[in-house]
């Protein structure tokens, strides 16, 4: 396989990330690019989700409640709102008060290098009743 090959797998891998509204599992990203591009196989795609994460373009999250790995196409910090009903995961581009960050390292004497929140509730579609 060429390198430009290799290349352009990537990016339909990294632009389908990047299309998609949610955070896609292995198999969920499978299933969308095969849509597109069925000549991608399913090792071709764990190879470059794995790379991808690596150099920082997209972040590998897994979750409390099922231990998946999911994909999320911002490798930036920020928190995640899942749906009690629908299970979707929603981000949530709000950050943790850097006093209260303080208040639990001088509490505890622990020293925090980076943090993530789950919130749970019913997302705005579960909520239409
Ligand atoms: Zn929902
Ligand atoms: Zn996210």
């Amino acid at each position: 396989m060429n390198m430009k090959r290799n290349t352009l797998q990537r990016q339909i891998i990294l632009d389908t990330i990047k299309s998609l509204d949610m955070h896609p599992t292995t198999e969920e990203l499978y299933l969308e690019i095969q849509k597109k591009h069925p000549v991608i196989g399913k090792s071709t795609i764990y190879r470059n989700l794995k790379q991808l994460a690596e150099d920082g373009a997209i972040k590998q999250i897994v979750m409390d409640m099922d231990g998946i790995v999911r994909y999320d196409k911002s490798s930036k910090p920020h928190n995640h709102f899942i749906c009690d009903i629908c299970g979707k995961i929603f981000d949530v581009d709000i950050d943790l008060d850097s006093s209260a960050i303080g208040i639990i390292e001088s509490k505890s004497g622990l020293k925090t290098s980076r943090h993530a929140i789950e919130f749970f509730g019913v997302c705005s579609n579960c909520n239409v009743l």
